[in-house]
């Protein structure tokens, strides 16, 4: 269980750091007033305790109160304004929300008739007075709820997906064997705490290891390089951030960690290799998501190969079957990576019809959770690529296009910063691939298609190529290619990049 995991590491480390400067034995004491001042607010058992907020200690202490108290924490997306907000709080129906002084006017505006509104900075008093009370532990069995993370999917109804509190203990014990993450570890982290990224493989398995993670409010290259040269051991990001650290000065060191992470979205073989040329660090990409943490990673003795996501977690299980049905692929053939394991999460919130959707009975009765990711088994190394979604797809006169292979050749090209590509509907062929490109300066457009075209099956190639400022991206800094899609797509002329900064 995932509070006795903590347990465990402040009773053997109670004067070490935890969280930035906080030690173990600090932290459990303003987690236990926090939980006491959400027990006075009526926070019982089951109850869900919203969060939102930018990175900051009202946000873990929250968090880490409501595991204690047995009740589910609702980490939010801090930018998400009124109208997202009404439903996520109208489907978790929250009994408190602690809240970031930023935030405050959009959740005052979506709350209705919930109960209290907690200042993310009152939290942060109540913590650190030490004449406030203390709450004592509650105990929940292992398989209740700890948490629900409302999935980042931008169509359709939000669905908050439940991880028990035994997958959030497993996720951690699996991060920690796998990555020999030991109590001398020191973590950076920029991700947001709202993410399962973040807030479970960072923050949760950094206090289950005994280890020190220091967190920032938001990336920022030159903070995190200079923050990674103090005793840091490990660092934890999306691609984007490995772009940017890539891009600060020339004569900006970077510590030479045992271990980069990088996960959340695909990181293109020229970024690893760019990375470990400039930094002489080889990044480990691991594969994951909301629903199960993670379920592949690279080898950490290696090696940790640009374009693969390595072998299963100890203790996940994951197949490659057919689309239509459970039948398991023969190797290197192309199908929907399966997921099973005690990572696995228990479904949707209030939501039976997704949750159905979202599983697949193997024939041995195991339940393989869908990832609606493409993937690949190579038996060479017995270790995974993952091609891309599977509503990515692009199929064009019959023939499939994987968006992740025109992508991974048009970022190795000079001058192209990042790239998405897309299926636009076409009358002959169903679709044909179009490309999105976030440029580092000006850029010759049929350039780069000649050299796709020497490089890619015709088909492959892009019939167009957009040129924009910049790509859209989630919080998260993940591409966002829903959003691509109606800004460009929809069946509405193209707009220009300066129609779309105006709009
Ligand atoms: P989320 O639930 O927001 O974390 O998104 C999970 C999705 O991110 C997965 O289903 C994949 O499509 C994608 N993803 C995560 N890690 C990787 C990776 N290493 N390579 C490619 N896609 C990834």
């Amino acid at each position: 269980m995932i509070v006795d995991l903590f347990e465990a590491a402040r009773a053997d480390r109670a004067n070490a750091y935890a969280l930035d400067d906080l030690t173990y034995a600090e932290l459990a004491t303003a987690v236990a007033r926090v939980a006491a001042e959400l027990v006075r607010r009526g926070v019982g058992r089951g109850d869900r305790v919203a969060l939102v907020s930018e990175n900051r200690h009202a946000l873990a202490f929250g968090y880490l109160a409501a595991l204690q108290l047995g009740a589910i924490a609702v980490p939010v997306n801090p930018l998400y304004r009124a109208d997202d907000l009404a439903v996520v709080f109208a489907d978790a129906e929250p009994t408190v929300a602690i809240v970031a002084e930023t935030c405050m006017p959009f959740v005052r505006a979506a709350w209705a008739h919930h109960g209290a509104l907690l200042d993310a900075a009152e939290v942060e008093r109540i913590a650190a007075d030490a004449r406030a009370p203390v709450a004592a532990r509650r105990y929940v069995d292992s398989e209740s709820a700890a948490l629900i993370v409302y999935t980042s999917g931008t169509t359709g109804r939000a669905k908050g997906a439940m991880l028990s509190h035994r997958n959030l203990a497993a996720i951690a014990t699996q991060l920690i064997a796998a990555w020999r993450w030991q109590a001398d570890d020191t973590l950076v982290i920029a991700l947001p705490l709202f993410h399962v990224h973040g807030l479970v493989a960072g923050l949760t398995a950094s206090l289950c290891s005994g280890g020190r993670i220091r967190v920032h409010a938001r990336f920022d290259a030159a903070r995190v390089a200079a923050d990674l040269a103090h005793d840091a051991t490990m660092f934890f990001g999306v691609p984007t951030m490995y772009v940017r650290l890539l891009e600060t000065p020339r004569d900006t060191p970077l510590a030479p960690l045992r271990l980069y992470v990088s996960g959340s979205a695909a990181l293109s073989p020229e970024i690893h290799r760019a990375f470990e040329a400039r930094f002489g660090a080889v990044i480990l990409e691991r594969y994951g998501a909301t629903e199960f943490g993670f379920a592949l990673g690279n080898r950490y003795a290696g090696p940790r190969v640009p374009g693969s996501v390595g072998i299963p977690f100890p203790g996940v299980r994951v197949c490659v079957s057919a689309r239509e049905e459970f039948r398991v692929l023969d190797d290197g053939e192309i199908g929907e990576l399966l997921v099973a394991g005690p990572n696995v999460f228990l479904g949707y919130w209030r939501n039976p019809t997704a949750t159905a959707e979202a599983f697949r009975t193997g024939d041995d009765g195991t339940r393989w959770y869908r990832s609606g990711d493409l993937a690949r088994r190579d038996p060479a190394d017995d270790t995974y690529a993952i091609v891309g979604r599977i509503k990515e797809l692009i199929v064009t006169g019959g023939f499939n296009v994987y968006p992740r292979e025109v992508e991974d050749v048009l970022e190795s090209l000079p001058g192209v910063r990042a790239c998405a590509v897309l299926g636009k509907p076409d009358r002959v062929c169903g679709e044909v691939p179009v490309a999105f490109v976030e440029a580092e300066g000006p850029i010759d457009s049929a350039a780069l298609l000649a050299a796709l075209g020497a490089r890619l099956a015709s088909f492959k190639v892009p019939k167009e190529l957009v040129v924009l400022d910049a790509l859209p991206r989630n919080a998260l800094g993940k591409l966002d290619k829903p959003q691509l899609r109606r800004d460009y797509l929809a069946g509405t002329p193209t707009p220009s990049p300066a129609d779309r900064a105006n709009a």
